[in-house]
């Protein structure tokens, strides 16, 4: 069908900054631009109806990092890269904050928990609430609280380790406000939109998808672990986390976001449900994809360690399963790149992307 010159003048003319990709990432970063460079013209493509990868299919964790977290980045990529990490994770926190009343996107300053399977990560409690404590703001931003061991009724739990300042929000309604605020700032929106391929020339960036070629000065990949598409040989693979929520559990005693076995698993009370995610590390290879499907394999697995971990002695059904991709890479830090003058990479954001997203938009910004 050939496009109208009503709309090749409208929906479909040329742009000073196309983004791809209308997750946290690229809503973000609109965000961001919009805000440095009012006057220029700022267009989100995002292939489905609505933004799904991982922002919209989350555990919603406001989260910087759990203990075993934090050493088994620092011992990956050193003390230096780590704590700057957790500095842009609690700045993107401080910045949610600031920017959506918590009450629009249920965020609840919850306390987060960390169990351990073995104590030795204890040893290095005191070095690394140190290396924090300038960025959190708090002395002992860990710290042994294994009296609510029997408070939150958890089963198979020898340690217990508590985070004051994490949290949880409801990922579905922080998107509605980033999305609430891009059209505040007349950013431009064309969902079911995919890019299938992009050429830059001297004058511009052409982007082809299905019905139509699109113009940019600029260009903004924010198509986290679905990149390899455009740019195969970009260093990050997909990384499926599949997630169940319980139906409603009478009594529930468990209050926060949980972590074990190094972020693996993440549970979290949602009213009085749980939402239960991870166990990738049972299952590496096949975990390794782009599909949006759930395993009979990791789904039992789960439910299992729900029996075992959450509800011990408890009835409980489950209300709904689904997944969401990750992309992921040797180190946690995302890639924020230049890929050309007129081309810019923000993309893998591991699992803490919630927290990421906003200080990345302010870095791309900054190199557009
Ligand atoms: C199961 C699970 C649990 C998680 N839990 C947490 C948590 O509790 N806390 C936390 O901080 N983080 C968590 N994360 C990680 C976090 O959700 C991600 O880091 C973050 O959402 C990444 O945002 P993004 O915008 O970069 O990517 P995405 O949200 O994946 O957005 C990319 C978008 O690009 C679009 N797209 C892709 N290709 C194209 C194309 N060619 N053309 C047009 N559009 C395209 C996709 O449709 C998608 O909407 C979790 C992730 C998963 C999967």
């Amino acid at each position: 069908m050939n496009p109208s010159i009503w709309e090749l003048e409208t929906f479909y003319r040329k742009r000073d900054i196309i983004i791809i990709g209308a997750g946290f990432t690229g809503l973000w970063t609109a965000i961001s631009i919009k805000e440095k460079f009012p006057k220029k013209s700022v267009l989100v493509l995002e292939r489905s109806a609505i933004p799904i990868g991982a922002s919209s299919r989350n555990a919603g964790f406001a989260c910087f990092g759990s203990l075993t977290e934090v050493i088994a980045d620092s011992e990956k990529m050193g003390w230096q890269k780590t704590v700057e990490l957790v500095k842009m994770r609690v700045d993107g926190l401080q910045k949610i904050k600031t920017y959506f009343k918590p009450e629009t996107i249920d965020f609840e300053l919850c306390g987060g928990y960390e169990i351990l399977n073995n104590d030795s990560a204890l040893s290095q409690l005191d070095e690394v609430n140190e290396r924090l404590k300038n960025i959190t703001g708090i002395s002992e931003t860990y710290f042994l609280s294994n009296s609510k061991i029997a408070e939150f009724g958890l089963g198979k739990t020898n340690t217990l380790i508590e985070n004051p300042i994490e949290g949880s929000l409801h990922s579905g309604k922080l998107l509605y406000q980033l999305l609430q605020k891009c059209h505040n700032l007349k950013i431009e929106f064309l969902f079911g939109t995919e890019v299938l391929a992009i050429n830059e020339t001297f004058t511009s960036v052409k982007l082809s998808t299905e019905s139509i070629e699109l113009e940019t000065e600029k260009l903004v990949i924010a198509t986290n672990a679905f990149t390899k598409k455009l740019f195969p040989d970009i260093n990050l693979v997909p990384a499926r986390g599949q997630i169940l929520v319980s139906e409603t559990i009478p009594d529930l005693k468990l209050k926060g976001t949980f972590h074990y076995d190094e972020g693996f698993y993440y549970f979290r009370n949602l009213g009085n449900r749980i939402l239960l995610g991870g166990g990738r590390n049972q299952d590496f290879k096949n975990e390794e994809t782009t599909e949006f499907s759930t395993t009979e394999f990791l789904q039992n697995h789960l439910e299992q360690f729900l029996k075992e971990v959450i509800l011990p002695n408890q009835n409980f059904k489950i209300a709904h399963r689904w997944s969401g991709i990750m992309a992921m890479g040797i180190e946690k830090s995302p890639i924020i790149e230049k890929i050309s003058d007129r081309q810019i990479a923000a993309v893998r954001l591991s699992g803490m992307g919630v927290a990421l997203a906003p200080k990345v938009g302010e870095l791309v910004a900054k190199l557009i």
